[in-house]
C-alpha cells in the first residue's frame, strides 16, 4: 500500500502553474489583440485618410493661387496690347514677366505668342516653339483645348525633389481670337515639406503614382522615381485593382511585415496619392509591452508557485503528522498502523523474519478515572505510553489501539522473545508512578502475545493477541499470556 496523501502536491502545483500562466497569458494576449485591432482600425479609418486628405487639400490650395495669377496675366491689357502692336520690344514683356515672377514668388513666368511662335520669359526670348518638338507639345495642346487653362506637371523637373506645376492659360485678343498662352510655374514646397514631415513623424511612406502604376518622385518617396509598382513586393499583384478603384484602403504583406495603404486619386494632376504605413512597425510598441507582460507573468507565476510549494510542504508534513499520530500520547494511531503494517508484510514477503504482536490493556482503569478524575487518567495514559515507547526499539511500532489499549509490533522477534519483552514492559509500567493531586499513582497492565504465522491476516494476528490478553485478564491481570 502506497503512503496515502491528503492531496497530491505535485498535481496541485501543476494546476496552480497552469491556472496562473494561462490566466496571465490570456489577459496579456487579449490586451495585445484588442489594442492591435484598435491601432489597425485607427490607421485604416483615421490616420491614413486624414494624412491623405491633408496633403490633398494642401495641393489644391497651392494650385488655386497660381491659377488666379495666370488668369490675371491672360487678361492683362498691357500683354495683349503689346502682342497686338507686333511684339516690338522683347525687353518690355521680359520686364513684365520678371515683375509677375518677383511679385508672386513664382518659379518661372512665361508667354508664348501664337503669331510669332516665340517663347518669352523674364530673361527675354527663350526660343521658338515648333509643332514637331516633343517638348513644345504642351503649347499645341493648350492652343487646341476647350478649357481656359490646364494644370501641367512637368515630368522633366530640374529639381527632382520639388513638384513644379505649370498653369497654362489661354490668351485672347479683344475680339476673342486666340493669340497665345501665358502663366507661371510654381514649386510646391509646402506639399513637399508636409509630406516629408508626415513621413518622419508617423513613419509613413507617401508618394504619387501615375496611371501606369509608376512612382512619381516628390519629396522622400518609395523606390526610385519611375519605379514600376507592378514589380513591388507584396503590392505588385494588387496595383491594377488599386488604381482602378481610385480611392480606398488596402492591406498587403511585404518582407514579413503587414502594410496598410490608403489611396486617393487627384484628378487635377491625374495622379494617385499613396499613403502607406508599416502596421507591424506601428505595433512594435505594444508587442514590446506584450513581451514585458508575459515576462512579468512568468516571474510572478514562478514566485507564487515556489511560495505555494514551500507552504504546501510545511502543511502537508503537519497534516500527515496529525493524521498518523495520537494527539494525547504521541504514539501512532490506527490509521498509521494500517499503513505501516502493510509495508511490514510486504517486507516479510521479500525476506521472512519473525514478527510478533503485543496487546496491552491497563488494569482497572475505570477505577482510576472514577477515583482520581479523568485528567489523572490521561496523565497515566501519557506515562504508560512513554514507558512502552522508551523500552521498545526504534524498528518496533507502538500504536494507541483504543482508549487504554496499546498494540505493539515487534520486528524480528519470535514468540519467546516477545514474551520476555512483554514481561519487561509489564514490570516497567508497574514501577512507574504519576503524581496526581498529591498522590503517587501507579497502574499495572496485562498483555497478550501472538506471533505472525506467515499466512494469516492482520485481523487474525491482532485477534489472537487480543484473545491472549483476555485470558491474562481472566487469570487475574498484571500478567503476560501468549497465544
Ligand atoms: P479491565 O481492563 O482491567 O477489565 O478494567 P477497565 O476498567 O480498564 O476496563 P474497561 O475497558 O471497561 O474500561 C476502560 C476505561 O478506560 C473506560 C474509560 O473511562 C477509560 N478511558 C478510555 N479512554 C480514556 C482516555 O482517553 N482518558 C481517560 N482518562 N480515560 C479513558
Ligand atoms: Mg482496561
Ligand atoms: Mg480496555
Amino acid at each position: 500500500m502506497a503512503h496515502p496523501r491528503i492531496f497530491d502536491r505535485r498535481s496541485l502545483l501543476l494546476l496552480l502553474t497552469l491556472l496562473l500562466s494561462s490566466g496571465f497569458a490570456a489577459t496579456a494576449l487579449f490586451g495585445y489583440f484588442a489594442s492591435s485591432r484598435a491601432i489597425q482600425k485607427a490607421i485604416i479609418e483615421q490616420d491614413l485618410p486624414l494624412t491623405s486628405s491633408n496633403i490633398y487639400s494642401e495641393i489644391q490650395k497651392d494650385l488655386v493661387r497660381p491659377v488666379l495669377i495666370s488668369s490675371t496675366m491672360a487678361h492683362d491689357t498691357f500683354l495683349r496690347d503689346w502682342v497686338l502692336r507686333g511684339e516690338k520690344d522683347a525687353v518690355e514683356v521680359a520686364r513684365y514677366l520678371t515683375e509677375v515672377k518677383r511679385r508672386y514668388g513664382a518659379f518661372s513666368s512665361f508667354f508664348v505668342s501664337d503669331k510669332s511662335a516665340t517663347y518669352y520669359t523674364g530673361e527675354g526670348v527663350l526660343k521658338r516653339v515648333r509643332p514637331d518638338e516633343p517638348r513644345d507639345a504642351w503649347y499645341y495642346r493648350v492652343k487646341g483645348m476647350q478649357e481656359d487653362y490646364e494644370i501641367n506637371v512637368d515630368p522633366d523637373l530640374a529639381n527632382a525633389d520639388a513638384l513644379t506645376i505649370f498653369i497654362n492659360y489661354r490668351v485672347f485678343d479683344f475680339d476673342g481670337r486666340f493669340i497665345g498662352a501665358t502663366g507661371i510655374g510654381l514649386t510646391v514646397d509646402a506639399v513637399s515639406g508636409l509630406i516629408a514631415e508626415y513621413q518622419k513623424r508617423f513613419m509613413r511612406t507617401i508618394y504619387f503614382v501615375d496611371a501606369n502604376g509608376r512612382v512619381v518622385q516628390l519629396g522622400a518617396s518609395r523606390g526610385a522615381p519611375g519605379a514600376d509598382l507592378h514589380k513591388a513586393p507584396g503590392l505588385g499583384p494588387l496595383i491594377d485593382g488599386i488604381l482602378q478603384k481610385q480611392r480606398g484602403s488596402h492591406m498587403f504583406e511585404a518582407n514579413g511585415d503587414s502594410h496598410i495603404l490608403h489611396v486617393n486619386y487627384l484628378p487635377e494632376l491625374k495622379w494617385y496619392l499613396f499613403v502607406e504605413q508599416n502596421a507591424s512597425a506601428a505595433l512594435a510598441d505594444i508587442r514590446r509591452t506584450l513581451y514585458a507582460n508575459l515576462a512579468i507573468s512568468l516571474v510572478v507565476t514562478l514566485v507564487v508557485v515556489f511560495l505555494a510549494h514551500l507552504a504546501l510542504t510545511r502543511y502537508q508534513y503537519r497534516i500527515e503528522e496529525m493524521a498518523t499520530t495520537d494527539a494525547l500520547t504521541g504514539l501512532f494511531n490506527r490509521h498509521a498502523f494500517d499503513i505501516l503494517i502493510g509495508k511490514l508484510l510486504a517486507e516479510y514477503r521479500r525476506e521472512p523474519r519473525p514478527i510478533s504482536m503485543l496487546m496491552a490493556d491497563i488494569d482497572h482503569f475505570k477505577e482510576v478515572n472514577d477515583r482520581h478524575g479523568h485528567q489523572a487518567g490521561d496523565a497515566i495514559l501519557v506515562e504508560v505510553a512513554r514507558v512502552l515507547q522508551n523500552r521498545l526499539r526504534a524498528s518496533d511500532m507502538a500504536v494507541r489501539w483504543g482508549g487504554e489499549e496499546f498494540l505493539m509490533v515487534l520486528k524480528g522477534c519470535d514468540l519467546a522473545e516477545a514474551r520476555r519483552i512483554a514481561e519487561d514492559l509489564r514490570l516497567a509500567v508497574a514501577q512507574a508512578t504519576v503524581a496526581a493531586r498529591g498522590a503517587q499513582l501507579s497502574v499495572t497492565i496485562s498483555l497478550g502475545v501472538s506471533q505472525f504465522d506467515g499466512s494469516e491476516t492482520i485481523d487474525s494476528l491482532v485477534g489472537r493477541a487480543d484473545g491472549a490478553l483476555y485470558a491474562a485478564k481472566n487469570d487475574g491481570r498484571n500478567r503476560v499470556n501468549a497465544a
